[in-house]
């Protein structure tokens, strides 16, 4: 294979999800696993729905997650410019060329006279296609609707009786019958040129060399391969991936902000969680563990992407969150979580991080350690209760003593409440972690202790012990 060139195409008509960011990985991958050229290119020919600061969001997202484009916004290259909104002027010109070679006309019908045929053609079992009214019209008729004031769209005649197949990079060999797509708009009657018809031309004037896209673009694809030949351009490959389906089954939308990067961000998500998790949404070459960022895109295999749909699933997300958060060095720990506790100074930050960072699903998680660390006891969970209760006030007298004749290392602390009590293994463990922690579970025991301010040690083990005057 030739270098590939590929392309991610959002519109930015709202913020990326799951599904269009998966699209983008694959293309990204696709290119960097064979030493190609990924390219990002804003389709904003619809412009009154696009606007500044989405796209300024994408952006953002998208360098968030470290995919990285070669050419476009703010890398413009002798292929650009990469916002549709200024290339009009190709656009113009391709459909200038068009209209010369006879494969596209002016069509005056009005939405109503459309709309009537298409009745008719339903009421007599056809399938709706647009009835040709225009296409004969000679140079006269056409000068003396517009002298009328119409204003008309140009549609691309589409020769009958052809077979218009291509092999999909996903789905394998498809057909389309060109009777089925009638002549069709490409450019609407106030002058905006139609979203699949500036989609074509610039992957072939961007000399884009595969594709892939979501499954909905399908139908498009025939339309775009008859334009691209008329035109006499390079048609890439297309590839259409199944979409990514919601909780209910239902395709995750933009407007659907659960699943938005931007909230995923928010909500402390990793990127190399995300790339992990998408890399495997719908394709099945990846391995079992976890992929480095820099290794991905060895690790994606086009012939194992399927054509199923894929579900997002929450629990896989998951795991591999914690996979991510379990390899952040100490640094990037107290980074990710600084956020969420912007009160502690520098050295408590890291001690936290150190402490308890990795035991953390989201940095939302971390101000009840910053608690537990260096102030107040979260809410104290059922089962820490019953497992201070189960020990009783002997054993916490008996800790509290080990605590302070030994400081605050539990080896030491643990030999004497054994000595003294004859709890062992977890009904020795567990109600110290409860009443220190009010958790059953948690961070490693020693050095959380080591790092525990003393008074709070003290204070915690105190109160459980029946101490007067003690609370936690
Ligand atoms: N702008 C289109 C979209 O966001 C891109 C389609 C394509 O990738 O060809 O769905």
């Amino acid at each position: 294979m030739t270098s590939p060139v590929t392309r991610f195409a959002p519109s930015p008509t709202g913020r990326l999800h799951l599904g269009n960011v998966r699209t983008a990985l694959f293309n990204y991958l696709l290119a960097r696993r064979e030493g190609g050229r990924f390219l990002l290119r804003i389709e904003d020919s619809d412009r009154a729905r696009g606007g500044e600061e989405l796209l300024e969001a994408l952006l953002v997202d998208l360098r968030w997650l470290g995919l990285d484009w070669d050419a476009g916004p703010g890398a413009e290259d002798e292929r650009g410019p990469y916002r549709q909104s200024d290339r009009d002027a190709l656009y113009a010109e391709a459909y200038a060329r068009l209209e010369r070679g006879g494969r596209a006309y002016p069509c005056f019908c009005s939405a109503l006279e459309l709309e009537v045929s298409r009745k008719t053609q339903l009421a007599a079992g056809q399938p709706p296609r647009y009835a040709g009214t225009c296409r004969d019209l000679d140079a006269e008729a056409r000068a003396a609707r517009i002298r009328d004031g119409r204003q008309p769209s140009l549609r691309f005649l589409v020769e009958s009786g052809q077979t218009v197949s291509f092999n999909d990079l996903v789905r394998g060999p498809q057909a389309f019958v060109s009777d089925d797509l009638g002549d069709f708009v490409i450019r609407r009657a106030d002058g905006a040129p139609m979203f699949f018809f500036c989609n074509a031309l610039d992957d072939a004037l961007m000399r884009v060399t595969h594709v892939l896209r979501g499954e909905d673009h399908l139908s498009n694809t025939p339309r775009q391969l008859l334009l691209l030949e008329a035109l006499g351009m390079s048609v890439p490959a297309y590839g259409h991936l199944p979409l990514l389906l919601g909780r209910e089954g239902r395709p995750l939308s933009k407007r659907e902000d659960s699943a938005s990067l931007h909230q995923m961000r928010q909500a402390g998500f990793l990127p190399a969680a995300l790339l992990n998790y998408l890399l495997r949404l719908g394709h099945a070459g990846a391995p079992d563990g976890w992929v480095e960022p820099v290794d991905l895109p060895s690790a994606f295999h086009l012939d194992k992407v399927g054509r199923a749909p894929a579900h997002f699933d929450e629990a896989q997300l998951l795991h591999w969150q914690r996979e991510a958060v379990n390899r952040l060095n100490a640094v990037a720990l107290a980074a990710w979580i600084a956020p969420a506790v912007a009160e502690l100074g520098p050295d408590r930050l890291a001690t936290l991080a150190a402490v308890a960072g990795r035991n953390l699903n989201f940095p939302t998680e971390a101000p009840d350690w910053a608690g537990v660390l260096f102030g107040e006891l979260p809410p104290v969970q059922p089962e820490a209760t019953l497992a201070i209760q189960e020990a009783g006030p002997a054993f916490f007298a008996a800790a509290l003593e080990a605590y302070d004749s030994e400081g605050p290392d539990l080896a030491k602390i643990a030999a004497l409440v054994r000595t003294r009590t004859g709890c062992k293994g977890a009904r020795l463990y567990m109600p110290l972690r409860a009443a220190l922690t009010g958790l059953t579970h948690g961070p490693e025991l020693a050095p959380l202790l080591r790092a525990m301010e003393p008074h709070l040690l003290r204070r915690r083990l105190a109160a459980q012990a029946g101490h007067a005057g003690e609370t936690v």
